[in-house]
């Protein structure tokens, strides 16, 4: 029979979902686990070798019971170089684990119904360590909208007479928040003016990134340090969690106070493991910044992926090795007849569906979230970052439950705008001082994406178009001064000026004025990485949309009206094929073949294609949309509305086939799952597509007559009354540059690829997929 006191808590979540996951792989299943507290680093190995040495030299009996001088000198050493406190000998104590020394504390300050204030979301252990000692946790949530920081404000309204202190996790887990100087300062004050403490659990205090300057609480003044209990350890900072050595730092009757309850409980911490913490502490510490640099980088790899995940929100962290997003727009959703309701529905979920294992926001008092922790290798943080974002595109909102409204964007332009792509240097440069002069640092967005190697920076005013860029693009490197290849002005609220679009090819410079749809800027973007790739890299680019079927791709080219659309999905509904991209790929011949290369991270993507391929239509509702039609006077689909059953009018929020104009920016691993895309293929047939009734089904023109065709990019045969598109060169809206030079630069390079792979003339008004079908599988030789 246990105790009332014990029935009251629960085991760590933490550690519980860490060991299903453990029992789970040790089944076999290949499970991804981003629910660690611990980094996922070795102990260095100085530290190691003090440990042995302590072992050889028998140093493995009792200590002193509060730790050897030696390593309460190297703390009182690190907290003075590190932080700039000073205590004594007799205000330190080193427990088993800087656990051992909170719960030491809170036995040794709390008395039977006195109040302890913790913000949360917390630690998991504060409320339960709190209760074991018959206090009364009290909780003080805090906002996202705030950084997860308790405010001055809400600390005054919490203290009661019974109030004996305050928690701070500075940094924060779960949340990664940290506190500035001035929020501490703030805090301080009302704590000084009352009769309380503060225990500051500071044991992330060393990892945090960018240029946060991390404060510990009891360097704000001798004051405050008599109010304040430090808790740290080497667990986190020194990768030592194993090795169970945590400390506290404090007025000296508290120290001695928690002395006593440690004599009776875990006695000394581990001798051999003191030896080594004194070699953490005093030896070299580029471990730890190397770690924290890591750390770093995944914090933003992570925070990237989940930022491109629609109707979540997470905040940036400051510190510590997790990231803790809101997912409650995916709760009352379902999938295979699983209703996710809660932050412990959803970690099973995952659990189940992605095979991943997160923690869910209710072990820190906050069921709107989960908490990732990064503290594992690059390798399983992407992959468990696909499998997290395609477990959460499969959800479907549950039947009874109303729809969550779209994410889309109405823009004032909706369609391409003028291009003039060959602009004197002179006429960039006073382009670029205008745009400049219309960016404010108030309302300016930045990033650098990453397309195929070129980095292309764009500067905006339009968030919308900084969102939708950061969506569809690879980020490049998060390094201050990397150079882009190119930049990119776009700029809205210029007066005087129309929508168009500009390029300089010397200077590598696009600008695009007044415009406020994403489509011109990504073409633009294509465009000046099409022409940076073809000069500097030699790596070439085609204009169409690509399957891979075994490792092969092939490429449907051709202008509109010729169905290339409709036959691109059919082609997909054959299990054998796997979406490349849907409208263009860079080329370099490798080892004898053209290796493909699809560059978008999300693909910009016609809503009514959903006409085609109806499976998109679910995708939509969970991507960034633009200018979907969401009333029915706006609809450009005369035949649609001839008809009575219009989506719009039986209730549904908007159409996705009511505009040409509407896009959306999908996920391409999302699209029947992440083994139906490839983003590299060795592209092996070209197909041209015509449309007439005549023609024969396909013809395997000879290389020059193909080449010819491809450079004309006249519309071939076009069906009488479908509306026939402009000549483009290669087919290719996006190809900027098309002096004498440059097109021979494209005939080399196609005359050179028609040379190596077949290419058809295809009739789509009489052949279908399945004669392309036949013609990749083998199954019929060509006429
Ligand atoms: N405080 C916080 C906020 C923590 O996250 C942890 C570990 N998860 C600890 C204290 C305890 O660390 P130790 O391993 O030193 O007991």
């Amino acid at each position: 029979m246990t105790s009332e006191k014990v029935n009251k808590i629960g085991e760590s979540l933490t550690l519980k979902v860490t060991a299903k996951a453990m029992a789970m792989k040790a089944e076999g299943i290949d499970i991804i686990d981003l629910s660690a507290g611990e980094p996922d680093f070795p102990t260095p190995d100085n530290v190691k070798e003090a440990g042995i040495r302590a072992i050889e030299q028998n140093f493995t009996k009792y200590t002193q019971n509060e730790g050897i001088p030696a390593l309460k000198e190297a703390i009182i050493e690190r907290l003075k170089a590190d932080f700039g406190i000073t205590y004594n000998q007799d205000e330190i104590i080193v427990s088993t684990g800087a656990k051992s020394s909170l719960y030491h504390l809170i036995q040794a300050m709390i008395n039977e119904g006195e109040e302890v204030i913790i913000p949360s979301p917390y630690w998991v252990t504060y409320p339960h360590a709190v209760s074991l000692a018959n206090g009364k946790a009290v909780i003080i949530p805090t906002k996202e909208e705030n950084g997860f920081l308790l405010t001055s404000d809400q600390l005054k309204s919490a203290i009661t007479p019974a109030t004996k202190a305050l928690i701070l996790n500075n940094p924060s887990n779960p949340t990664g928040a940290a506190y500035e100087r001035h929020k501490l300062e703030q805090l301080a004050d009302v704590i000084l003016d009352e009769d309380m403490f503060v225990i500051a659990d500071e044991i992330y205090g060393n990892l945090v990134y960018d240029d946060f300057r991390f404060v510990s609480f009891a360097s704000l003044g001798e004051d405050i340090k008599k109010r304040t209990i430090v808790i740290n350890g080497v667990s986190k900072s020194y990768s030592m969690t194993g090795w169970r050595i945590g400390f506290a730092a404090g007025p000296t009757d508290i120290i001695s106070g928690m002395s006593k309850i440690q004599s009776h409980t875990t006695s000394n911490p581990c001798s051999i493991s003191q030896k080594a913490s004194v070699e953490a502490l005093r030896g070299p510490q580029y471990e730890t910044s190397k770690m924290k640099s890591e750390f770093q980088r995944r914090r933003n790899y992570i925070l990237m992926r989940l930022q491109s995940i629609p109707h979540i929100s997470c905040f940036k962290p400051q510190g510590a090795f997790y990231l803790f997003p809101n997912l409650s727009s995916y709760y009352e959703k379902e999938f295979n007849n699983v209703l996710v309701r809660n932050s412990y529905g959803m970690a099973y979920y995952l659990l189940k569906q992605a095979k991943v294992a997160i923690v869910p926001g209710d072990a820190f008092g906050t069921d709107q979230y989960i908490r990732i922790s990064y503290a594992t290798s690059m390798e399983n943080l992407e992959k468990g970052m696909d499998r997290i974002i395609e477990a959460l595109s499969q959800l479907k909102t549950a039947k009874k439950v109303k729809r969550i409204a779209l994410n889309n964007a109405l823009t004032r332009v909706k369609k391409s705008v003028p291009v003039d792509s060959s602009i004197s240097v002179q006429m960039r440069d006073a382009l670029v001082a205008e745009m400049e002069s219309h960016l404010s640092y108030q309302n300016y967005f930045e990033w650098n994406a990453n397309i195929n190697g070129v980095i292309v920076q764009l500067r905006t005013n339009v968030s919308h178009l900084n969102d939708f860029w950061i969506e569809n693009w690879y980020p490049a490197q998060l390094e201050a001064d990397l150079e882009p290849h190119g930049i990119i002005y776009a700029v809205d609220g210029v007066a005087g000026r129309e929508p168009h679009s500009f390029y300089n090819s010397e200077t590598n410079t696009g600008i695009v004025v007044n415009t406020d749809n994403y489509g011109p800027l990504r073409s633009l973007a294509l465009g000046l990485v099409i022409d940076v790739s073809e000069r500097l890299f030699s790596v070439h680019s085609i204009r169409g949309m690509s399957a891979d079927i075994n490792g092969r791709g092939l490429i449907l080219v051709g202008p509109k009206g010729t169905k290339k659309t409709e036959l691109f999905y059919s082609l997909l509904q054959d299990q054998r094929f796997k979406l490349h991209s849907n409208d263009i790929i860079f080329l370099r011949f490798s080892a004898g073949a053209t290796q493909a290369d699809s560059v978008e991270r999300k693909l910009f993507l016609p809503t009514n294609v959903v006409e085609s391929y109806s499976i998109l239509a679910p995708l939509f509702d969970n991507s960034k949309c633009e200018n979907v039609l969401t009333r029915k006077e706006d609809c450009q689909d005369p035949d649609c509305l001839r008809l009575d059953d219009c989506r719009l009018d039986r209730g549904s929020p908007y159409c996705y086939k009511a505009s040409k104009d509407a896009r959306a920016l999908v996920d391409p691993y999302w699209i029947d799952g992440p083994s139906k895309h490839v983003k590299r293929t060795s592209l092996s047939w070209v197909f041209i597509l015509r449309y007439d009734t005549v023609s024969p089904p396909y013809v395997e023109p000879d290389p020059e007559d193909a080449l010819r065709i491809l450079e004309s990019g006249q519309t071939l045969g076009l069906k009488r009354g479908l509306s026939s598109s402009r000549a483009q060169p290669f087919y290719n809206p996006h190809l900027m540059v098309t002096n004498a030079e440059r097109i021979e630069l494209q005939k080399n390079f196609f005359r050179r690829l028609l040379e190596t792979i077949p290419c058809y003339l295809f009739n789509s008004g009489v052949a279908s997929a399945e004669d392309i079908i036949k013609i990749v599988t083998g199954e019929t030789k060509s006429e």
